[in-house]
């Protein structure tokens, strides 16, 4: 089985960690080139996190996000040169085939958290020409664009600013990928009308279901049938917190089949996609790590036929990624 993943922090994290001084090659989280390779990869997104606030000092980023911005992308160049004989970046749908024609790994670079832009169009135009791809709009804090998801329904209410409607328009006219993850409700039906509008998809890389795990950054069955009815997806996040909201912080390879299932009957199959999120989570996985991605195939596979666990694990992604990025 091939595998698009849409989400992992791993870039962020070894920067934040070790100051760029481990690799993608071969490291000890959940994520590494031999590791992927291994598993029979297809395309990895890697996402450029940029905590603020708390966050930021909680992980030891006393930068801002557009000095961490130039940090993490620097480490991503310096290891796409590295290991130029495994991986390539990728920039749309057709790089993806061609790398793997040439039996290389594809690498897709993304914002998360739009705070870098800082009310500027222009700033859009510059990140796409550096290949970020895909832009998650907030993380867990209000930016120029709009409000993350929240507790609070009020907060949650709330809609993209007029800037964030700017925003997106440039993204999808450009071709990057409009992410939803961490955004808020309200937030999310602006981003569904523009893309209602411009019949571009867009994806939630990583989050869940709702009404399985009722965790705020998880999608109600309402948003579901939206991103099954705009030909978007929804990466299915391996986060215990976002799965089945245990404290025990332990995913069962089950639980992501059995959240799979729930899109799958609210959405349809097209509608779903892979977005791990590793070396962003913190919770325990039956199947350890990106090595273990085939084992959740084969627990797919218990459940779905052959051609659709392959547009869950693939197919459907780069489907998306393919149409927001013209090709
Ligand atoms: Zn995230």
């Amino acid at each position: 089985m091939r595998f698009f993943d849409l989400h992992c922090d791993t870039v962020s994290t070894q920067v934040a960690r070790s100051g760029g001084k481990t690799h993608l090659l071969r490291n000890t989280g959940h994520l590494d080139l031999e590791r992927l390779k291994k598993s029979g990869s297809l395309a990895q997104v890697f996402a450029a996190f940029l905590p603020t606030h708390e966050a930021a000092a909680e992980v030891g980023i006393t930068v801002g996000p557009k000095e961490l911005f130039d940090q993490i992308y620097a480490y991503y160049q310096k290891e796409l040169q590295a290991n130029s004989e495994i991986l390539a970046s990728a920039l749309s749908g057709a790089d993806i085939l061609a790398n793997d024609r040439a039996g290389l790994l594809s690498a897709i670079l993304s914002i998360e958290d739009c705070v870098l832009l800082d009310g500027s169009l222009r700033r859009i135009g510059s990140l796409y020409r550096k290949g970020v791809r895909i832009m998650t709009l907030t993380w867990n804090y209000e930016n120029s664009l709009g409000y993350p998801a929240s507790p609070i329904p009020a907060d949650m209410t709330q809609g993209l600013k007029p800037f964030g409607v700017d925003a997106v328009r440039k993204m999808q006219e450009l071709g990057i990928l409009v992410d939803v993850s961490h955004l808020s409700d309200g937030g999310f039906q602006d981003v569904a009308r523009l893309s209602r509008q411009s019949h571009i998809p867009f994806a939630a890389t990583h989050s869940c279901a709702r009404a399985l795990c009722p965790h705020p950054r998880n999608l109600t069955d309402e948003m579901l049938k939206v991103i099954g009815e705009t030909g978007s997806v929804c990466g299915i996040n391996f986060s215990a917190h976002f799965l089945n909201g245990l404290t025990q912080n332990y995913t069962k390879t089950d639980d992501i089949v059995q959240c799979a299932r729930h899109i799958r009957n609210q959405a349809g199959i097209d509608a779903l996609a892979l977005g791990s999120d590793f070396d962003g989570i913190n919770s325990e996985l039956e199947f350890k790590d990106c090595s273990g991605l085939p084992q959740l195939a084969d627990a797919l596979a218990m459940y779905f036929p052959a051609d659709e666990v392959e547009k869950i694990c693939w197919k459907n992604a780069l489907r998306v990624f393919t149409e927001a990025t013209h090709g």
